[in-house]
């Protein structure tokens, strides 16, 4: 593809419009019939469970020593290192890499070629056991917040047995990605993967004991599922080039808002454009060949935004997969002339998006922990286990909030059409008057007027019923999980994750002993379940909110009842400078002190340098294209002026033009110029740098985007030179 920089809006726009839908078709099977999902579902992805070129007693013993957390002997990497490399060079891979997620949130990979030599010296394919089980990158090349010296620039990657090995494809060949975890020379996590499983490892035995307690005597393990809606936007390819901002900051730094956004609410569930449902559907073929379970696709609220959402899995799983849908997304949209804007606010003054991190808890049995049951003991059970993740949410609400803090994601947190950056919980209303009614000693009473008490199984059909939808809460229960809104469309979930077990396990272990002396003094488990859950709501009922997360009122409520308001990421971060905040990351073995300064210092200069890049694009970018454009059409109005007063014709719709224009070129100039004194000025002191760009850079900076937005409502179109929202939301 070629970018012409000079080449008109105008042409942009024919280009833009004349496009067809991408055909591509699903191969078809030996029968002649167009293959069926099922069919060619993860056939890019390698299972040593499936694969016949391991034996069963192999097999069994891998994953022997994978439930008992043990490393996996060489003679078994061997027979897995043999057979994944006989699977992939079958299918024309010619390299393999480890595939890992850096702290910089996306993923990172180093390739290698299986070829080698035998020991006579003839050309052979060969993946060894050592270099399945462990590489070594390069750990200075990654974002190490200072926890290096050159000296021990070495980091290992290591393979995770529990996420399966893929094949991705390229225009010109196939290569073998094995996903791996990511550490220093010295041991210290340098990735998102690592402290996500020790976060499942260390929630499992707090569960399984808290089960056992709850008379589960079946529960042996407890695993963390996850399924992550994915929201985009999709723009065509001619536009998004065209527009430097989106391509060196992922978001329009300024743009005029359209007549019709989305007041209509017309775009949501809205039919599908047939450009963007061949996209999907190419998407979702490539997805479902890499053994990733996409399931739902449609609009979203905003024009240009949609959603997929695949069918939940292992945490672990998910993580690796919504890396890989983000990847497939960009790549596939490419090939239809799109682009995707995985940003989190890539247009103000429209929706944001986010990722829905679907999340639940469920035991070796298959009991979803948060599936209200049909037993006495298991309502109680149930809500017991909503009150320790609403504790949860409660205590920490303030790691949970710099969890997913970010740049992108201030934008939308607290914007008045986004989750607010107040941690608080949705419960709806069936669960809320439960709560209430415990802490009250009552009996429950339903809408339906029917009394039932909490020891008959009409809990379970009551939360099903319990349809109303709260799109306003960042975490609110939707009838058999929990859904983590806040999290940032571009975020690696894993992080998140990692940060909400680490809290829900603290409360477990606390609500275990208390649990263990109840019992003990002779409570049945019943009685000590109920004791527990008044205990916990007690206290955390606060942070429950069922109304309008987006207003005014619920800001200052939240500031009543004491819930902490970190509306930046400056702010969000200081969360890992405060021992009170951040120990129980530590005390529970998730990270070391050591790598919680690195993930401070590393976030920190991230999101300095993302400000930086974005205040520096829009000076750019307002000297490249705004001023010029006034200044192309001030030169018409001149030349008109002058003509019209020659032959005697008065100019006052021009004249009053020209001086508009006239001031708001001086204006932006002159915001500009001092924008750019600021930045060129040295800071030692990195967090109130920080602070001072979140406080009041950022005001400059929307004052400019204003004036700018200004300017292209009075320039014409045929002098403006950059895409509009108009192009980018509604031209394809
Ligand atoms: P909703 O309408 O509430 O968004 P969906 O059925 O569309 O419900 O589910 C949204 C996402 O939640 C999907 O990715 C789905 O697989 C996931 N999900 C459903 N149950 C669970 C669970 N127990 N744990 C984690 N994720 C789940
Ligand atoms: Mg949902």
């Amino acid at each position: 593809m070629t970018v012409d920089l000079k080449e008109s809006v105008s042409s942009l726009r024919n280009r833009a419009t004349s496009r067809n839908p991408r055909t591509f078709t699903i191969p078809l099977d030996n029968m002649g019939q167009v293959k069926k999902v099922s069919d060619y579902y993860g056939e890019l992805t390698f299972d040593f469970k499936k694969s016949e070129d391991i034996s069963d007693l192999t097999k069994r013993e891998i994953i022997k020593a994978l439930d008992e957390g043990q490393g996996i002997k060489k003679e078994h990497a061997e027979a897995v290192a043999n057979a994944v490399t006989r699977w992939a060079v079958n299918l024309g891979a010619t390299h393999f890499c480890h595939w890992f997620q850096p702290l910089t949130g996306g993923t990172a990979e180093k390739h290698d070629a299986f070829f080698s030599f035998s020991k006579e010296g003839k050309a052979i394919e060969r993946l060894s056991a050592s270099q399945l089980l462990q590489g070594e990158p390069d750990a200075s090349s990654f974002p190490n917040g200072g926890s290096r010296s050159t000296f021990e620039a070495r980091g290992y990657t290591s393979w995770d047995l529990t996420s399966p090995m893929f094949l991705i494809e390229t225009t010109n060949g196939r290569t073998l990605c094995i996903p791996t975890a990511f550490v220093s020379y010295k041991g210290e996590s340098l990735d998102i993967k690592t402290p996500l499983l020790k976060s499942i490892s260390i929630l499992s035995p707090a569960v399984t004991k808290f089960l056992q307690l709850a008379g589960h005597s079946d529960t042996t393990s407890v695993q963390v599922t996850c399924g992550a809606e994915q929201e985009y936007f999709l723009i065509d390819k001619a536009f998004y080039f065209a527009r430097p901002d989106l391509v060196m900051t992922g978001r329009t730094l300024f743009g005029a808002l359209t007549t019709r956004n989305q007041q209509l609410e017309d775009h949501y569930f809205g039919l599908i454009p047939d450009r963007i449902l061949a996209f999907m559907q190419e998407l979702d073929y490539e997805l479902h060949r890499l053994g990733i379970p996409s399931k739902t696709r449609h609009n979203e609220v905003a024009p240009g935004q949609f959603e997929m959402a695949p069918i939940f899995c292992e945490a672990n799983v998910a993580s690796d997969n919504n890396q890989m849908i983000m990847t497939t997304m960009r790549r596939i949209a490419e090939k239809h002339n799109m682009m995707v804007l995985l940003h989190e606010k890539p247009f103000a003054g429209i929706n944001g998006s986010g990722k829905h991190v679907n999340w639940s808890m469920s035991d070796n049995t298959g009991l979803n922990l948060l599936e209200p049951g049909t037993e006495p003991q298991s309502n109680l059970r149930f809500l017991a286990t909503v009150a320790i993740i609403v504790e949860a949410l409660h205590r920490y609400a303030k790691p949970l909030r710099m969890a997913i803090s970010g740049a992108g994601n201030d934008h939308r947190l607290g914007a008045n059409e986004a989750p607010p950056s107040i941690i608080s919980a949705y419960l709806g209303d069936t669960l809320d008057k439960i709560f209430h009614t415990i802490m009250e000693d009552k009996s429950f009473t339903p809408r339906s007027n029917n009394v039932i008490d909490l020891g008959t199984n009409q809990l379970a059909h009551l939360l099903q019923d319990n349809t109303d939808r709260n799109r306003t809460s960042p975490f609110a229960f939707t009838g058999n999980k929990f859904e983590f809104r806040a999290v940032g469309s571009s975020h690696a979930i894993g992080f998140p994750m990692t940060v909400l077990n680490a809290a829900v396990t603290d409360i477990f272990v606390e609500a275990n002993t208390f649990l263990e002396k109840e019992q003990a003094a002779g409570q049945s488990v019943d009685q000590s379940l109920m004791s527990l859950i008044k205990k916990l709501m007690g206290n955390s009922l606060k942070a429950v909110f069922n109304g309008d997360g987006y207003s005014k009122e619920w800001v200052e409520e939240a500031k009543r009842r004491g819930l902490p308001n970190l509306r930046t990421t400056p702010e969000a971060l200081k969360t890992m400078l405060d021992k009170n905040d951040y120990s129980f990351l530590v005390r529970n073995g998730i990270f070391k002190e050591s790598e919680i300064e690195t993930r401070y210092n590393i976030l920190l200069e991230r999101y300095i340098k993302i400000r930086e890049i974005e205040m520096e694009t829009m000076i750019d970018m307002i000297h490249q294209f705004v001023i010029p454009s006034g200044l192309e059409y001030k030169t018409v109005l001149a030349k008109l002026i002058k003509d019209q007063k020659e032959i005697g014709v008065a100019s006052n719709f021009e004249m009053d033009a020209y001086k508009k224009v006239s001031l708001k070129i001086d204006e932006i100039h002159a915001l500009s110029l001092n924008l750019h004194k600021e930045l060129s000025a040295e800071h030692h002191d990195h967090q109130k740098y920080a602070e001072n760009i979140a406080a009041e850079l950022m005001t400059t900076v929307t004052t400019m985007a204003g004036i700018c937005n200004e300017l292209e409502e009075l320039i014409p179109n045929q002098f403006y030179t950059l895409p509009k929202y108009y192009d980018m939301l509604f031209l394809r």
